[in-house]
């Protein structure tokens, strides 16, 4: 592949099991029909193509990824793909414990879990499911299961969760994880309302360095997002994704694919190449073809000329 598109960001469902104030997945009324999603044959075929084409890391989204019924078959055919270096799950963390009981060895080896509070009344106003305990209980198998690379993404929202940057820190200390804080990008509905309740990177940074002492540089992640990392004292490691105040778009490496097969190349983009049609009329040239020109051309996308409507849960935040 032409230019940096090596990470690859697979949906398996557009349902969830919370319906989190600021994403929406549980309000939605035009989820997809089973007859829509690609099947596990078809995730493994293309996800061999794209590895083909240059993919070297795949991460299961959602929606929420552990509600599909054919996750553990999905996790097991994509981690035997050779040339893949990294499958990885972003959860909300609610089914975990459980998947991991059931398959501690998936293949999946990197886990990123969303938890937005470790306030259990909090919990419960933003997903609508009383559910934190579940959560924590996820982190733990996690850990139980030997799986080392575990980081938290904390999404937050002024006014509901940024007096818990510290809390977080030391959670993460503690259970030796590395928590990234995220800026809340205001999506559909929520675009006026929300615009503002972002917080900014550079002030969660001088909240930790006032608590825990200066951030140290620390590598970034080629494999995986944007995320920029700060090194604590103690050698732990803290991230933040600053969606809204750092610009990004011109070092992503990623391509976004729907559970229904549309192939996008960015959240931005109103542009998709439908991979499912494709692969059903048997065009896998076709599939390549477009692929590399997805790849080739995203640089003329970004958040700064594109406006598509979308949300997180249909096309994995
Ligand atoms: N259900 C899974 C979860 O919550 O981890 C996977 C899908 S969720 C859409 C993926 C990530 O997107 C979560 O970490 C969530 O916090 C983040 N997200 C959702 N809406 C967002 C927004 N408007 N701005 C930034 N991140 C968002
Ligand atoms: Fe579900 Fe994740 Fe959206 Fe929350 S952020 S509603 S857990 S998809």
């Amino acid at each position: 592949m032409k230019q940096m598109c090596s990470y690859l960001r697979l949906s398996l469902t557009d349902r969830c099991s919370f319906n989190c104030f600021y994403c929406g997945a549980g309000r939605r009324k035009d989820f997809l029909a089973p007859e829509d999603y690609l099947s596990p044959d078809e995730l493994a075929r293309l996800a061999s193509l794209f590895v083909d084409e240059g993919i070297r890391h795949i991460r299961l989204t959602g929606g929420e990824p552990l509600l599909r019924p054919e996750v553990t078959e999905i996790a097991g055919r994509l981690s035997a793909i050779k040339g893949l270096n990294l499958l990885s799950m972003t959860t909300n963390g609610f089914l975990l414990a459980d998947f991991l009981a059931r398959h501690p060895k998936s293949g999946i080896r990197r886990f990123n879990i969303s938890l937005d509070t470790l306030d259990r009344n909090r919990f419960r106003s933003c997903t609508g499911v009383d559910g934190l305990d579940r959560v924590l209980a996820g982190i733990e198998a996690a850990a139980s299961c030997g799986i080392t690379d575990v980081r938290l993404n904390v999404l937050l929202i002024r006014g509901f969760n940024e007096d818990e940057i510290e809390k977080f820190v030391s959670f993460g200390r503690k259970k030796n994880l590395t928590v990234r804080f995220i800026e809340y990008f205001p999506t559909q509905e929520r675009r006026q309302a929300y615009t503002s309740l972002y917080v900014a990177s550079e002030d969660v940074r001088d909240v930790i360095e006032r608590s825990f002492g200066p951030l140290a540089p620390s590598a970034c992640d080629k494999t995986s997002g944007p995320a920029q990392y700060g090194r604590l004292q103690d050698g732990g490691r803290v991230g933040f994704i600053s969606s809204v105040t750092r610009f990004f778009c011109h070092e992503c490496n990623r391509l976004r694919l729907t559970a229904d097969g549309k192939l996008f190349p960015c959240l931005h983009a109103e542009h998709f190449l439908d991979v499912k049609t494709l692969l059903r009329q048997g065009a896998i040239d076709d599939v390549k073809t477009g692929v590399l020109r997805m790849a080739e051309g995203k640089s003329r996308y970004n958040k700064t000329v594109c406006s598509r409507f979308f949300e997180m849960s249909s096309i994995g935040g």
